[in-house]
């Protein structure tokens, strides 16, 4: 048995197993993650596929509405920047193809990315010509207190050990440095109906759940784990809150896109259930 991902608590229990994926919930921190041992050779073989199949297929799902997502975000931490900085050294943590970096650099940051698959490590720096190193970020050995900003975007659920992945993205940041990250929302009004329907039916309609439950993601975050998390590992939170961004970079059949956009559309008055987790957060 895997203790919580989160806060290492043993106080867990199986909630439900789907295609093989044995998913527990804490009784302490509502963290939802996969019982699955892993360490650095078996999230390296995860990923080592990751962009072999070339450029275009990874640059498909970069279209306007991302590019105005990302923009927003990284305003908003430069926004929470002490003000005396001229450069801002930006470090984008899992930087897949490169696509945040390319925003921060229109946005005037020095950015540089760490991402574990070669491949995509490659399309980054054709893409943006920033340094991204290859490898984990508990390897890289990069200097304390050397970044105005780290954000980790669609990553910290891929992480087998998100309590040392904070802790290290907190040395690398200055005093006054801003912590970004984005992750789905276990408490997401899609997931809740899909559960309840996975349940009903005795766990026979089990396609949605096997779209949002799967081996890649090892961590299902709440708003209270994810903030526990950042607050058990020095940060001070700016805000959290859930929201319903763009699809356009997930593969959906259209019954599936229509069905994700009702259940975003029902989410709207709620400020809880959006799709996606956002955090800032900062290095007192
Ligand atoms: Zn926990």
């Amino acid at each position: 048995m895997t203790n919580c991902r989160a806060c290492g608590s043993q106080n867990t229990a199986l909630w439900f197993v789907v295609e093989g994926c044995r998913v527990r919930r804490c009784a302490e921190c509502t963290h939802v993650y996969l019982d699955a041992e892993h360490d650095a050779s078996s999230i390296r073989a995860i990923y080592s596929g990751y962009g072999n199949g070339g450029q275009s297929q990874y640059f498909a799902g970069i279209d306007s509405q991302v590019e105005a997502n990302l923009d927003r975000y990284l305003r908003q931490c430069r926004d929470a920047l002490p003000g005396n900085r001229t450069e801002l050294r930006l470090l984008d943590i899992g930087c897949g193809n490169g696509a945040l970096l390319k925003q921060a650099q229109r946005l005037g940051f020095h950015a540089s990315g760490i991402e574990i698959s070669a491949s995509l490590a490659a399309v980054a720096r054709n893409r943006t010509q920033c340094e991204v190193h290859e490898g984990f970020l508990c390897e890289l050995g990069l200097p304390e207190s050397s970044f105005d900003v780290v954000t980790m975007y669609d990553l910290i659920e891929h992480a087998a050990n998100p309590r040392q992945d904070l802790e290290h993205a907190f040395r690398i940041l200055r005093p006054g440095g801003v912590l970004f990250a984005l992750t789905p929302n276990d408490r997401a009004l899609l997931r809740r109906i899909s559960r309840a329907l996975f349940t009903a039916s005795l766990h026979s309609f089990s396609e949605p759940m096997r779209r949002l439950y799967y081996p890649d993601h090892l961590s299902y975050f709440t708003a209270q784990s994810l903030s526990q998390l950042l607050a058990s590992t020095g940060f001070e939170l700016i805000s959290l809150q859930s929201v319903n961004q763009e699809l356009s970079r997930v593969q959906l059949s259209a019954v599936e896109r229509l069905t994700a956009r009702a259940a975003f559309w029902a989410s709207r008055p709620f400020s809880k259930l959006g799709g996606k987790l956002v955090a800032y957060a900062r290095r007192p």
